[in-house]
């Protein structure tokens, strides 16, 4: 009797042409979530097998890799309907259930029972040695029997994967991460679709204190469960913010300071070849995220910027962080360098030109470089490598 997991991919196997490098960073993205386990890997383009003694355990680590659309228990036992009957028997005490029905597949024609009355029969062991009744339209167990040459398969318990696309298979953006609930849930969608990330964090000492810095480092750690090296790029942002606040109208600050931010966000990307920004910008929720000022401050940059969340309202994002677990870290009250100075009546409306002559004032470009060129880059451990240190 063998022990399995078979792993169920994702969208991916809609992409025909490029199945195969799908696959293979699946498996590689596997291999890295899983190392310092011991299990066997094998996979084909349909499918994949994990064999392990830490089933259980490997089961909640797939939970949280992008690619997988489901993860099965199953058991390989000897094709003869006793050693199946006998095994099913065993593997179903270890699972509560009170309704079952039974399907079976005949892949090997030579299999004596026809699939019909292979699952009457099984149905008949299963009834005679548990507490239970058959529901055909919605029991708690599904117990699914393979016939194949090589041997009989029993699957048992199936768990929801992830779905999206394997981490990286796009390639990297950059996530502008505040200590926000937004950009973290935005950091998690990217990644589903199989961007994978490093992260940029604008800091302004001592207006902004280092709680806030950890505070960001934590969020990035806990949506690295995703990835497994996420860096977070510290922009020391506290020079060029008071320049803006000394040359620019109360009420342009903020579009400028985001339009700053845009800049060092575009200037890092290329030196670090990454492919697109990514923020946490939702359409209306502040003065900076109405239409007009996303044009106005997306205008310094001709690089794509992708808002996971801009159509999505607070309350269903703030789902999205109840389940990835980022909420109760975001909503720790530390100041962000976009809330300290608040001007009272930020421009809802800006106008491009007044944002050009409130920058020729002062030297930005000089300070802009600065920025790029002290960023401290951390290298963030999940919280589990975070705990074994
Ligand atoms: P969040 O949007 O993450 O909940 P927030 O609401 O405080 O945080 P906003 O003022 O809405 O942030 O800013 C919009 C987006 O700009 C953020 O989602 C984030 O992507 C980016 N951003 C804001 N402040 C910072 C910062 N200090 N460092 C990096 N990115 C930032
Ligand atoms: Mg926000």
């Amino acid at each position: 009797m063998k022990k399995l997991l078979l792993i169920k991919y994702g969208e991916l196997t809609t992409k025909k042409g490029n199945r195969k490098t799908f696959i293979k960073l699946l498996v590689n993205n596997i291999n890295s979530i899983l190392s310092g386990f011991k299990y066997t890997l094998k996979y084909d383009y349909v499918r994949m097998y994990i064999e392990s003694d830490d089933i259980e355990i490997i089961i909640e680590k797939l939970k949280n890799v992008f690619g997988i659309h489901s993860i099965v228990e199953c058991y390989e036992v000897n094709n003869n309907i006793d050693d199946i009957s006998k095994s099913l028997v065993e593997f179903l005490k270890n699972i509560d259930f009170k309704t079952f029905k039974v399907e079976t597949k005949r892949a090997d024609k030579n299999f004596p029972i026809p699939s019909m009355e292979c699952s009457r029969r099984l149905g008949g062991v299963v009834l005679r040695n548990f507490n239970c009744s058959v529901d055909v339209h919605n029991p708690n167990l599904i117990i699914k029997i393979e016939i194949r040459a090589e041997g009989a398969f029993i699957y048992l318990r199936e768990f929801k994967g992830l779905g999206g696309y394997p981490v990286g298979i796009q390639g990297k953006g950059l996530l502008m991460l505040s200590g926000g609930i937004d950009s973290p849930v935005a950091g998690y969608l990217a990644l589903k679709r199989g961007v994978d990330l490093e992260c940029l964090y604008f800091e302004s000492p001592p207006h902004t204190s280092l709680e806030a810095k950890n505070k960001v480092i934590k969020l990035a750690s806990i949506i690295n469960k995703y990835s497994g090296n996420l860096k977070v790029h510290v922009v020391p942002f506290t020079k060029l913010q008071e320049e803006i606040y000394k040359q620019v109208p109360d009420n342009y600050v903020i579009t400028i300071m985001r339009r700053m931010m845009y800049r060092i966000a575009s200037k890092l990307i290329l030196k670090r070849h990454l492919k697109v920004i990514i923020n946490g910008e939702s359409i209306g929720q502040v003065a900076s995220q109405t239409l007009t000022s996303m044009q106005v401050i997306n205008s310094v940059t001709n690089l794509p910027v992708i808002r996971p969340v801009a159509c999505m309202d607070k309350l269903e994002i703030i789902d999205v962080a109840k389940k990835i677990e980022t909420y109760e870290t975001s909503i720790l009250p530390f100041e962000d360098c976009c809330t300290i100075f608040l001007p009272k009546h930020p421009v809802i409306n800006p106008d491009e030109s007044k944002c050009l002559e409130y920058e020729s004032r002062f030297n930005y470009e000089k300070l802009v470089d600065e920025c790029v060129n002290n960023i401290e880059t951390i290298t963030t451990l999940t919280e589990k490598q975070d705990e074994l240190l």
